[in-house]
């Protein structure tokens, strides 16, 4: 498998001397990221000489489809960037903040891909992502040879693929993008790409990506990316169980769970998600940056992943019935975090 990884400051450095070799490249706008200036190539031209390499400047109207926790702002940093963005969500109440930030709007995903070069789409499921690709007024509709369309939601390797199918029949381009981080980075534009497909379409959209990211990894055939997310999600839902597990023994055997998400941040096994969320659930608040739902989702797609290859991960089987029984007590829409309260439901019940 063919795997680069490249960081936005990398591309921040390309950029800049983009910059300091002056107009050709259309360089404009800016913002800044820890100090630094990111120079942004957008322009609502689709008459684009771009140059395609790497950290090349993008030119042309930029469409968003899906406007939920993680949609939204990455919306609104492209629109912050300087981009002619384009939104459609199915709710449509929506889309009115990004409009008040200058985003454009049109009434279907075919309307905004045949308006605009390249369209990104941040869905919550596999159903929804071939729905608002493939589906009646979908963004294949729209499309027509010279545009893209990437996928950033996190689906499975075959959805992927299919919707790529739908897209590159038209003669468009397709790259599958799904991302790594959460509603902070995600408005911080510290995302992570995990990106597949079409090569130049990755060159393409390049700075677009660094916009509303801290890296991005671009891994071969259309399925890896997809793949890659659900391998780092399935660590992932089964580290929240474990560390749920954990603050509910030590809280039983009378230390302070609070002590104990101290003692992790400071050791070997620290990592920033329990830092954010520990001291949240030990007062059972779960504020939602990534929805139980998606999670449990996430997990099922590994799941099925593993099955594909005969893999044995009976950690995350039965984290993922965790996850389900936390949906069956009305927790869909909270932070994945509050799968705990199936520990304690469970506790309860024995
Ligand atoms: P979300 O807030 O639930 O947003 C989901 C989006 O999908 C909304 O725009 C929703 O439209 C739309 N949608 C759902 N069903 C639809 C349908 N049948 N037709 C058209 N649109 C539909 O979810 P999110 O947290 O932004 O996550 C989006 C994707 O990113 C998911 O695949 C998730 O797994 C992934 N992800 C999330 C996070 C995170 O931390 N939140 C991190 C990384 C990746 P409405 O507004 O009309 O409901």
């Amino acid at each position: 498998m063919a795997a680069r990884a490249t960081t936005a400051a990398a591309s921040l450095l390309i950029a800049r001397a983009a910059a300091a070799a002056g107009p050709a490249m259309r360089l404009r706008g800016g913002r800044s990221r820890g100090g630094a200036r990111l120079v942004l190539a957008c322009s609502a031209s689709s008459s684009s000489s771009s140059p395609p390499g790497e950290g090349g400047g993008f030119s042309g109207r930029v469409g968003f489809l899906g406007l939920g926790i993680m949609g939204a702002p990455m919306a609104s940093n492209l629109i912050k960037a300087g981009c002619d963005v384009t939104v459609w969500n199915r709710t449509k109440s929506k889309c009115d903040p990004l409009l008040t930030l200058g985003a454009k709007y049109e009434s279907s995903p075919a309307d905004v891909a045949s308006a605009c070069d390249v369209t990104f789409a941040m869905l919550a499921d596999p159903e929804s992502a071939v729905e608002v690709a493939c589906g009646a007024n979908g963004a294949a509709q729209g499309m027509a040879p010279g545009k893209g369309y990437v996928d950033v939601s996190t689906v499975d390797a075959a959805t992927s693929k299919l919707i790529g199918k739908s897209i590159t029949s038209t003669g468009a381009s397709f790259l599958e993008a799904p991302v790594s981080g959460s509603k902070k980075p995600a408005e911080d534009g510290l995302l992570i790409f995990l990106t597949a497909g079409d090569e130049s379409l990755y060159n393409r959209v390049a700075l677009l990506l660094d916009v509303m990211g801290k890296s991005r990894f671009f891994l071969g055939d259309v399925g890896n990316g997809a793949a890659m997310k659900l391998v780092v999600n399935m660590v992932m839902g089964s580290m929240m169980v474990s560390f749920s597990e954990g603050l509910l023994l030590s809280e039983k055997v009378g230390l302070d769970p609070n002590t104990l998400v101290e003692v992790i941040s400071q050791g070997a096994i620290s990592a920033p998600m329990f830092s954010l969320k520990g001291p949240s659930m030990v007062k059972a608040a779960y504020p939602t940056a990534f929805p139980l739902k998606h999670q449990q989702k996430d997990l099922r797609l590994a799941l099925a992943l593993a099955e594909s290859v005969s893999q044995s991960i009976p950690t995350v089987a039965a984290a993922n019935e965790l996850y389900k029984v936390a949906k069956s007590l009305g927790l869909a829409d909270q932070d994945f975090s509050a799968v705990i309260e199936a520990l304690k439901a469970k506790e309860q019940n024995e």
